[in-house]
């Protein structure tokens, strides 16, 4: 891929913020370290794609009281992001435009975290024109990386904007296996610097 190309966002791109809520960041029920810091930076990501009339998507968790991923039913987390409780609402400092697509997704008992797993998204990109997805958000490893793979396995590209993505490095070190991963599945990595 030649980077310059892809300095400035551009027909077929479109931004996508993965979980950007109140329950991963301070205070919530499952907070991501630091993860308040991407909310000034996804919004100038989503200045330059608004501005260019370019698509924004968002990912929410939007879990039921039963979700599979929750302790109380067997799964590793703390129950979060239920379906329109406060802290399923996005971060109160993220700026959306007004005509921004939100994907729900964890919204059965079953379902996991991918953006792709039972939600229309993949159907909604190729709808809006989308072939090259820029991916940030929380949590790194978790539904970052899941979204990520998922969508290059679905034959779009993946710009990773490493910026604007935070782990909750359970393991020390996952955030950043994660990123690895990503690219060698064909990622490419991006900063809010290396834009035109
Ligand atoms: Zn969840």
């Amino acid at each position: 891929m030649d980077d310059k190309v892809r300095s400035v966002p551009g027909p077929g791109d479109g931004l996508v913020i993965i979980d950007v809520q109140r329950d991963f960041l301070p205070g919530g029920a499952l907070v991501v370290p630091n993860a308040d810091e991407i909310v000034p930076i996804l919004n100038r990501y989503v200045d330059r794609f608004a501005g260019r009339s370019l698509p924004v998507f968002v990912t929410r968790d939007w879990h039921p009281a039963n979700h599979c991923s929750f302790r109380s039913k067997g799964g590793r987390w703390p129950a979060h992001c239920l379906q329109a409780s406060p802290g399923a609402e996005f971060a109160a400092g993220l700026t959306l435009p007004g005509n921004v697509s939100i994907i729900s997704k964890g919204t059965t008992s079953q379902a996991d975290g991918s953006g792709f797993s039972g939600t229309g998204f993949d159907a909604a990109l190729r709808a809006a024109g989308v072939r090259c997805l820029w991916i940030g958000g929380l949590a790194t490893e978790y539904c970052v990386l899941a979204t990520a793979r998922d969508a290059l396995a679905r034959g779009f590209c993946v710009i990773l904007l490493t910026d604007a993505i935070r782990s909750l490095d359970i393991n020390p070190g996952d955030g950043a296996r994660a990123v690895q991963e990503m690219i060698r599945l064909g990622a490419v990595p991006l900063r809010r610097e290396d834009i035109a």
